[in-house]
């Protein structure tokens, strides 16, 4: 059995470790270690007597590398599953190339500094190599292949749903479905209602520079990009309804276009509700997402922090919200000489998600598949050295453990497409 050290404590971690306790076989042991200890004892408390996995607690700031150091060579886990902020991606990942341990991870990195000369520097020149305008891409844990490779070790980026099981829906249409995908749409339906005027599903923070910022895709080769939330489609989604998407840049997109071969467009469409963007827009327009600190009498602030203090805790939407969310792939190609099309999507319930680990389907969504990214590795059916995204390994063990873990899945042949 495995001893994991999971860094976060948040909505998305929280489902993690509910779901990596009811998988004891595999999670013999995990540590839980967050900048806020007290809700890693709250959770400890929670699960402790439900399941045979061994959970400790401990604190740490994962901004700082010795101290993440000190803490892995003291637990000496088999694994590090890193499911704090973006922010904080490249020192664990430093940690765990110092200390010889595999790592894994929900969302590529960001830096929460964007005045800092050195990201600033070749952020700017990746904008106008590339194409897009993003905060965050691969490259900068891409940098990590051949240390990684010549450790021995493996890294495993985005495991949760999108990043993470889309690209395993696109390795799985791959191997099973196509001999050629033409197409990709990821389409990320969020039927649910949490009764709240605003709210955002995951962190405020990340979730509001996602959505305010340009879209953009991959069509022939390079990267087209539009201003934000300029190309609307209407969809009808099985188990919710009819919805409006909108198109956005989005982090999987960056690595199928390099993963699935010949691949000629891939697009991500993601729902909003009217009142949703209209909430997003005047914050927008009065500063209150801006990142850049600023002085308010005597003390520096930061606007979107601030708006985050006010917001709604993700974590605390789950008794609340109703409804259910669908994701997936919408995929058109050839298949022995024939067009065809297929769609791969969960559909999930919020509420069933509540009552079976206390959390929203959103944090679900993405909690289950990092603790079935861990099971792969620790497993060793994704044991390839180097650094990662999910559609570069087998997608069958993955796809597998999504049925018996929640998230079950469905393929459609021939959906409606999206124009
Ligand atoms: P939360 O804000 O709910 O949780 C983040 C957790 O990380 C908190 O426990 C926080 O501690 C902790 N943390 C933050 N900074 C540090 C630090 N410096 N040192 C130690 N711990 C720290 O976020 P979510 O759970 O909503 O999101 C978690 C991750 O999942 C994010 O990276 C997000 O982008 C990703 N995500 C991925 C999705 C996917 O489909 N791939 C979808 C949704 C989210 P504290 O409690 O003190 O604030």
């Amino acid at each position: 059995m495995a001893k994991v050290l999971i860094i976060g404590c948040g909505g998305v971690a929280s489902v993690a470790i509910a779901k990596c306790c009811m998988n004891s076989d595999v999670f013999g042991e995990i540590v839980i270690a967050s900048r806020t200890k007290s809700k890693c004892d709250a959770l400890k408390a929670r699960l402790e007597g439900k399941t045979s996995t061994k959970i400790s607690t401990a604190e740490i700031d994962a901004d700082d590398l010795d101290a993440l150091c000190e803490l892995i060579r003291s637990c000496k886990p088999d694994l590090v599953m890193n499911i704090a902020l973006p922010y904080q991606d490249l020192t664990v990942m430093d940690a765990c190339l110092a200390c010889g341990v595999d790592y894994m991870d929900t969302a590529n990195y960001e830096p929460e500094n964007l005045d800092d000369p050195v990201w600033k520097a070749r952020y700017e020149k990746r904008c106008k190599e590339e194409g897009f305008t993003a905060l965050f891409d691969y490259s900068w844990q891409w940098d990590y292949k051949d240390k990684y490779k010549e450790a021995g070790l493996t890294a495993l980026l985005g495991s949760g749903f999108d990043p993470g099981v889309t690209q395993v829906f696109c390795a799985y249409a791959q191997k099973h479905l196509f001999d050629e995908i033409e197409t990709i749409d990821i389409l990320d339906c969020n039927g649910g209602d949490h009764g709240y005027p605003f709210a955002t599903n995951f962190n405020p923070e990340i979730n509001l520079r996602e959505v305010s910022a340009p879209g953009s895709y991959w069509e022939n080769g390079k990267w087209i990009e539009i201003p934000p939330m300029s190309i609307k489609r209407e969809y009808d989604f099985d188990g919710v309804g009819m919805k409006d998407m909108y198109l956005l840049h989005h982090e999987e997109i960056e690595s199928l276009a390099k993963n699935i071969k010949g691949v000629k467009r891939i697009r991500f469409f993601m729902t909003f509700g009217q009142s949703y963007l209209t909430h997003m827009k005047c914050l927008e327009n009065v500063g209150m997402l801006s990142t850049s600190p600023i002085n308010y009498e005597g003390r520096e602030i930061v606007p979107i922090q601030f708006l985050k203090a006010l917001l709604p805790d993700p974590a605390s939407l789950g008794p609340r919200t109703v409804g259910k969310t669908n994701i997936g792939c919408i995929f058109t190609g050839v298949k022995d000489g024939k067009k065809k099309t297929a769609y791969i999507y969960n559909i999930c319930d919020h509420q069933e998600c509540y009552k079976e680990v206390g959390s929203q389907a959103i944090s679900y969504t993405t909690g289950v598949p990092a603790m079935i990214g861990a099971k792969m590795i620790l497993t060793g059916k994704w044991n390839k050295k180097g650094v990662f995204t999910p559609e570069e390994f087998d997608p069958d063990p993955f796809m597998d453990e999504l049925n018996k873990n929640g998230l079950p899945w469905q393929i459609e042949e021939s959906p409606d497409l999206v124009d």
